[in-house]
């Protein structure tokens, strides 16, 4: 019997989790699967816990409970802190571990345009702690207000900063909690009238969509009572305010939550691994998904600056990701047989963003699809896609229940202090 080949997967998203599935059944490999959280995450879903819909358990699924009968797959849970790619090591702080081929899928982070200084004064949405930030945040703020409903207008006053799916979904779900969901809980302050303001520095929201979409988009938000900005640029931000660059000239608004979602960038370890990257840092990567002097070396999903045959750079969505995963867990095998390489070629199957009950829009396949069908059709893929039975049957009783009642949701607040305070 020939010695097994290590393969290491580094990151349980996407792109990593989809690697692992196609190369775990190969008794020729040993799969070290590693990850500085214990969990693989539906980040499409991210906006749902942090207003308050879902639970954090429903769209994260433990690494170690999806691979626990496959006994050629070990889970680790670390920071990767460095890769040598000349002796072919991964570094975990002190520890180091060889690998004969690497899947690099580490995606991306959230990315501030170079104005590190403004994360302090907003929330981002990238993964779980950010998601229950938020949450806690808005839940402090209903609380905050109705213990003092002079200041209620300000405290319930929130930006959304960026009109791509994540915006548009965080502001549709934010006014469907204070509109409908969580009125009739409060006897003090009338949480109808909380401002919500969705800026988005281009012309359209949903920049990627269809513009018939984005028209119907903002159209479906402004009936929600969301407020939106378009062509606004922001120039600054600063404890609950912005200054914003407006076809009209600067102006500047406040308010008590800024949440920040109008961009990631590459994770920093990219620069350590290459100096071959493209302008947002990503690794720029061969047809093949590797590197071209190390072809042991694979870079995938977010991480990876991809040019698909059209020369244009594939987009930081998840079906990219998990494309990638698949294709270069095939490429190993085929290896390992002695079977030549193929290039990785992207099949877009379409794009999708939810407005709020009973309304989405959705490119699917060519076909264009709004409202109720369009929400039908986010509703399914959304559940296809997530991983795991339990959390496909939680996740469509709890938006059964939420559909029938305008009830439920996950609104308790853990840590009731307030942040901005405990930063002071
Ligand atoms: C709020 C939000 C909404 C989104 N909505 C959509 C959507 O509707 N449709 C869509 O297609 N895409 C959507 N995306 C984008 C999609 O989630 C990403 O494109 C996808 O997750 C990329 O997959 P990946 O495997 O490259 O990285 P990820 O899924 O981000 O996984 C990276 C993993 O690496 C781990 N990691 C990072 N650094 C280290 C380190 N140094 N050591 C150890 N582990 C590390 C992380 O913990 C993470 O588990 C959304 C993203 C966000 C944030």
């Amino acid at each position: 019997m020939k010695e097994k080949k290590t393969v290491i997967v580094a990151g349980a998203g996407f792109g990593g989790l989809q690697a692992v599935k196609a190369l775990m059944r190969d008794d020729r490999l040993e799969i070290i699967w590693i990850d500085r959280t214990n969990h693989h995450l539906f980040q499409p879903l991210l906006y749902q816990i942090a207003s308050a819909v879902l639970s954090p358990a429903d769209i994260a699924i433990p690494a170690r409970s999806l691979t626990r009968n496959i006994k050629n797959v070990t889970v680790i849970m670390d920071e990767i802190t460095g890769i040598d790619k000349e002796k072919k090591e991964v570094k975990l702080g002190e520890r180091i571990l060889k690998y004969d081929f690497l899947i690099l899928a580490l995606g991306a982070k959230t990315g501030y345009f170079g104005k590190n200084e403004w994360q302090k004064f907003t929330s981002g949405l990238k993964n779980l702690n950010d998601a229950l930030q938020i949450r806690r945040r808005l839940l402090i703020s209903f609380e905050e207000a109705e213990n003092d409903p002079s200041v209620a207008a300000e405290l319930m006053n929130y930006v959304i900063v960026g009109g791509g799916p994540t915006g548009v979904e965080l502001a549709g779900s934010i006014a469907e909690l204070s509109r409908r969901i969580i009125k009739n809980d409060f006897r003090n302050i009338d949480t109808s009238k909380a401002k919500i303001t969705l800026i988005e520095a281009g012309p359209d929201l949903l920049p990627s969509f269809d513009r018939t979409l984005s028209v119907y988009t903002k159209e479906a938000l402004l009936k929600r009572g969301v407020n939106v900005m378009l062509n606004t640029r922001v120039k600054d931000i600063s404890k609950h305010k912005l200054t914003l660059k407006t076809l009209e000239g600067d102006k500047e608004i406040s308010a008590n939550i800024i949440i920040w979602a109008a961009g990631v960038e590459a994770v920093p370890i990219t620069t350590e691994i290459t100096n071959n990257l493209d302008r947002q840092k990503r690794i720029l990567v061969n047809q093949f998904c590797s590197l071209g002097e190390h072809p042991e070396v694979f870079v995938i999903g977010d991480m990876a600056a991809f040019k698909n045959s059209d020369e244009k750079f594939l987009p930081g969505v998840s079906a990219v990701a998990m494309q990638q995963g698949r294709h270069v867990a095939r490429t190993i095998r085929r290896e390992l047989s002695g079977k030549k390489r193929e290039p990785f070629s992207y099949v877009d199957k379409g794009n999708m963003a939810t407005i709020g009950r009973k309304d989405a829009v959705a490119e699917l396949f060519g076909f264009k699809l709004k409202g109720f069908i369009g929400w039908l059709a986010w509703l399914g893929v959304h559940l296809f896609y997530q991983v795991g039975f339990k959390n496909k049957l939680d996740i469509l009783l709890t938006w059964i229940w939420s559909y029938l009642t305008f009830g439920a949701g996950v609104r308790v607040i853990t840590d009731p202090i307030h942040d901005y305070e405990k930063d002071e």
